[in-house]
């Protein structure tokens, strides 16, 4: 499925989900609300809620026009008029198994499509894991005690102090997660380290007077991995540690705790899902690469998450396709 010009054609089953999301976010709001709640659906900008956009996965790279791609993305963003982007993770097609060489020229692509863009709202940035150099060391061909090593590059040309951090924006608090540590000598799996997650209990506690949005790029709940699952009833299901958090329940568990948390935003897994749970509303974003510039992703569509946040906790939602047409 792909896009043609500027009218994206769903799915049939995204132009479900759209419709299903559309009814679940507007059921129980106010009518202030409902109307804020309306404006991610085209009718207008309204008063009093901070527009968000969640832009996940570009992995930009040299070839499949990923460069343009990325560029008409934040175009098309910066028409959404946001208040602030967060992007997901994955922002450059691959350093982990990458030399430097090839890092360095997708880490170029990824900031001047920016520049060129001449976009000058607020943007702030999660770490995936494609974004860490150098991990898997015979691939990258790296020692590990290069200066710019694992997630240190990332975070100096995102201009970051820290993979994991806080703010407010408008009446929200907003936390970036950094979901990947290392497993073993060439892998990662997805995981708060114990220092993160103690920090994410302090921070929380110290907002509980502001709705909270949390973004990671490995989903700390979501159904999407267990989709591809063939029935095994002897064996069950495993879901693999690098397609969520593996430490999700003690995460949740804190969310309970912090009725404040409103959303945990995602990507990862380039498909759309929400799914609601004690409170707090999962989504993941489908990817803004789709099928790694291939195209749609099991019917997801290449594009990115439009929120319009009310000051009283509520949002509306639309994961929002950009036009992009896959060449060749
Ligand atoms: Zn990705």
């Amino acid at each position: 499925m792909r896009n043609h010009g500027d009218r994206p054609s769903l799915s049939r089953r995204e132009a479900i989900a759209a419709i299903g999301v559309g009814a679940a976010g507007l059921a129980g709001l106010g009518a202030g609300a409902r109307a804020r709640a309306a404006s991610v659906a085209g009718a207008g900008r309204a008063t009093g809620s901070l527009r968000m956009i969640h832009m996940t996965d570009m992995h930009v790279q040299p070839e499949r026009r990923a460069y343009e791609g990325l560029l008409a993305c934040i175009r098309h963003a910066a028409g959404q008029s946001p208040d602030i982007i967060i992007t997901g993770g994955d922002l450059i097609m691959d350093g982990f198994e990458a030399t430097e060489r090839r890092t360095r020229e997708q880490w170029d692509l990824f900031l001047r499509a920016w520049k060129e863009a001449g976009y000058g709202g607020d943007v702030r940035h999660t770490l995936g894991n494609h974004d860490i150099w150098g991990w898997n060391k015979k691939k990258s061909e790296t020692r590990g005690d290069e200066a710019k090593w694992g997630k240190r590059w990332a975070l100096d040309n995102l201009g970051m102090e820290s993979a994991w951090y806080s703010f407010d924006k408008g009446a929200w608090h907003f936390v970036v997660l950094d979901s990947v540590q290392p497993d073993g000598d060439t892998g990662y799996i997805g995981r708060l380290q114990d220092e993160q997650f103690e920090w994410l209990r302090g921070d929380l506690a110290a907002n509980r007077d502001r709705p909270t949005c949390v973004v990671s790029h490995i989903s700390i709940v979501s159904a999407t991995p267990l989709i591809d699952m063939r029935d095994k009833p002897r064996e069950g299901w495993k879901v693999s540690g690098g397609l969520m958090l593996t430490d999700m329940a003690r995460v949740v568990k804190l969310f309970g705790e912090n009725p404040q948390v409103k959303l945990a935003l995602s990507g990862h897994m380039h498909r759309n899902e929400r799914l609601d749970y004690r409170g707090v509303t999962y989504i993941c974003d489908g990817a803004v690469s789709g099928n790694w510039w291939k195209g749609a992703h099991h019917e997801c569509n290449e594009g990115y998450g439009l929120l319009d946040l009310n000051d009283d906790g509520t949002f509306g939602y639309r994961y929002t396709n950009y036009g992009w047409k896959v060449e060749g």
